[in-house]
């Protein structure tokens, strides 16, 4: 990895409101379109054909429709959406936007897989509320293919590990590299054994490396900002999986504190008490306590509270919790 071209950002907007999307022209008619925290980024391309990198929520649609507009596109004429995974945060729009305008939708192999399965743990849509609705997936993609997007070519890069076939994707005349959920600044989406394999962990190692042997000056990650310093922000990711090696409880609390985070961010304020019933009716909190924490949930909660606050991830206001958007 080497260091951004000075101009990797030109074209980038005055930043919106907050939590307003963000977007950054990086190729003639290609933008990188920042999304709040919640919500997986998208990646629009509007000429030869109207194409899309993931779709966010089903419950953000309209603001990811607005966006199009913004950029004279209609829904009804995207030719394709391709998603870096299956998650509900980054395939949420698919079925809408697919029904609209009878576009091809394709992903890797794996998470195919899991659509047509029917698969509402490995989606993550039985998560936090948050359904997608289903749609039909017309292809599966694998290490190498070449996706044409705008007038940039994008390899496909397997980067198992946050999921099992969520992909990269690689822009070798760019140098760039839009990395999903492999790889943020200083950190990754969470990693969860019960539903990935127990070798999860180290398949996102493995993807680091992989990363970090590309030619690559700037990310764009599945969530938060362009990272143009991409190879201190890998190698922070790095550490961090080592530390998870060494005692992977460290990789259950992370989850657990990124589960808690987000259910905060998607009430937008919850009392301590609440948040906490609402996490017990996670599925994935109560079997990740069951499994990795002597099944003691409240223990459990009150620490990763407190850690959350002193990471400044939610903050107390009148005995409320509030996200910060901070992870
Ligand atoms: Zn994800």
């Amino acid at each position: 990895m080497t260091p951004a071209p000075s101009g990797a950002k030109a074209g980038a907007q005055a930043a919106t409101p907050n939590g307003a999307p963000r977007l950054t022209c990086i190729a003639p008619g290609v933008h990188f379109v920042e999304r709040g925290w919640l919500n997986g980024n998208h990646f629009i391309a509007t000429s030869p054909q109207l194409r899309l990198i993931d779709t966010g929520y089903k419950d953000d649609l309209e603001t990811t429709i607005e966006v199009l507009r913004g950029l004279d596109a209609e829904p009804r004429d995207i030719e394709l959406i391709v998603n870096t995974h299956c998650h509900c945060d980054h395939a949420g729009g698919n079925r809408r936007l697919q029904a609209e305008s009878g576009c091809r939708i394709v992903m890797h192999e794996r998470e195919k897989r899991r659509i047509e399965e029917g698969d509402d743990i490995g989606t993550w849509w039985r998560f936090h509320d948050t359904w997608a609705e289903p749609f039909p997936v017309h292809a599966g993609l694998a290490e190498g293919d070449e996706l044409e997007f705008g007038p940039l070519s994008l390899r496909v890069v397997h980067a198992p590990g946050h999921s099992i076939g969520q992909i990269a994707l690689y822009c070798r005349e760019q140098r760039f590299l839009i990395s999903a959920d492999a790889l943020w600044h200083g950190d990754l989406g969470v990693i969860n054994p019960l539903v990935e394999g127990e070798d999860a962990l180290e398949r996102a190692g493995q993807t680091l490396e992989r990363i970090l042997s590309l030619d690559v000056a700037v990310v764009y990650p599945g969530h938060g900002g362009a990272i143009t310093e991409p190879r201190p922000a890998a190698l922070r990711c790095m550490r961090k999986l080592e530390s998870y090696r060494k005692n992977e409880l460290r990789m259950h609390e992370d989850h657990l504190r990124k589960m808690a985070a987000y259910v905060v961010l998607t009430k937008s304020r919850v009392h301590p008490d609440a948040l906490y019933d609402q996490l017990m009716q996670q599925i994935w909190f109560t079997q990740l306590v069951d499994r990795y924490f002597d099944a003691r949930p409240r223990p459990v909660y009150e620490r990763i509270l407190g850690e959350m606050l002193t990471l400044r991830m939610v903050k107390l206001e009148g005995g409320f919790l509030v996200g910060s958007g901070r992870r």
